[in-house]
């Protein structure tokens, strides 16, 4: 994670083409749940210190008010039934989420030793477990669980979580459902993100995937595999690893090279390309930090014309605008007009197309990049015919 926030004006964002693109009317519908509101994740521990974090309410309040100025329209997030949760997580998981907090305040851990936040201690590491250790128990000690199921110690669960993390699925599945019934694409403004939550397992700030969950349901009710195309600055960890047996899911990332010391860190390399029933149906395209709109926009082309080339039937865009130059949380350095750009090529599949918010942490640039996004495939879109 980086050490500094970056703040204040951003003149390299507001360059060719920038104010043009701020004055574009859109016409996606944008789904959205006030209950993203109750996920105060107060701050992460990180290096074992706690920092103010950046994953905060106001980030889709920033979104949402910028989009609604460019004329979108506000769809209401209807519920989903649990089973479509069941589609991408494990029974497991979900239990443990929906239950975290009030088990941690039962404890009276957030009194006693005063630990206001859902925070794991202690993970079931391979090495420590014999080779082959079957089922792992969970823990009796409400201390000890949540390391069952946390990857890492940055991704804390307080009052409000559970509620905004199966929000943040019903806003996408509803997304979704709204491609289904015809809408060519449908945005989601889903916050807290998913793409880095696995089957089992929970980190990077992102609780249960909500990319994922409008992918498997684009697949279970749609033509054809769908793509998933994730360009968050991170590896999309969580996406690869639900869908990397699964040969009617494509996933592809582009982001910041993890070997280069980014987070996921332990994945996010070429050389995963899908597990053995699926083998050449996950591509990775690592960057090196520093990386701007040129081979960033190379490698979405790329991603796109492999889909195209799978005969993918629906499109899940995992918009992280994290890679844009002056976002605290990655050294990719795009552009607006590059956002702009990425949209236009995504549009230009002309694919039903569900857009599901992920990463993005700069406050002052955040709404007029998925702006600029949605502007881009709109465009793309039209020119699809
Ligand atoms: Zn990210």
């Amino acid at each position: 994670m980086p050490d500094e926030v970056v703040n204040g004006e951003l003149p390299s964002l507001s360059g060719i083409g920038a104010k043009a693109d701020l004055q574009v009317e859109l016409t996606t519908p944008i789904v959205w749940s006030d209950l993203h509101r109750g996920h105060e994740p107060g701050g992460e521990i990180w290096v074992g210190i706690r920092t103010p974090g950046t994953e905060l309410p106001e980030r889709a309040e920033r979104i949402r008010g910028e989009l609604t100025a460019a004329g979108c329209r506000i769809v209401a997030a209807e519920r989903h039934p649990d089973e479509l949760l069941r589609a991408v997580h494990d029974e497991e998981l979900l239990e443990y989420l929906a239950s975290a907090w009030h088990d941690w305040r039962e404890a009276g851990l957030d009194r006693d030793p005063g630990q206001d936040r859902v925070v794991p201690y202690l993970f079931p590491h391979p090495g420590m477990l014999p080779s082959d250790p079957g089922p792992l128990p969970i823990p009796a000690a409400i201390t000890a669980r949540a390391g069952r199921f946390a990857y890492d110690t940055m991704t804390l669960i307080g009052p409000g979580t559970w509620e905004a993390a199966r929000a943040a699925v019903d806003v996408a599945l509803s997304a979704a459902g709204l491609v289904l019934d015809g809408e060519r694409s449908a945005y989601a403004c889903c916050r807290p993100p998913g793409h880095h939550a696995t089957p089992s397992a929970f980190g990077g700030s992102c609780y249960l995937n909500n990319t994922a969950a409008a992918a498997a349901l684009l697949r279970d009710r749609g033509d054809g595999p769908v793509a998933v195309i994730d360009i968050d600055a991170h590896h999309g960890n969580g996406t690869q690893s639900i869908f990397y047996d699964d040969p009617a899911v494509l996933t592809g990332s582009v982001h910041v090279d993890p070997g280069a010391g980014w987070f996921p860190h332990f994945l996010g390399f070429e050389g995963e390309t899908g597990g053995d029933r699926a083998i050449g149906t996950n591509r990775n395209l690592p960057l090196e930090p520093g990386t701007g709109d040129g081979p960033w926009l190379e490698a979405i082309t790329g991603l796109a014309g492999w889909a195209a080339g799978q005969r993918a039937g629906a499109l899940v865009v995992a918009l992280g605008v994290d890679a844009a130059e002056a976002d605290p949380e990655s050294p990719l350095r795009v552009t607006l007009a590059g956002y702009r750009e990425a949209g236009r090529i995504l549009g230009e599949l002309g694919l039903p197309t569900v857009i599901v918010q992920e990463g993005g942490y700069d406050l002052e640039a955040i709404g007029g990049l998925v702006r600029a996004t949605l502007a881009g495939l709109e465009e793309g879109l039209a020119d699809a015919g």
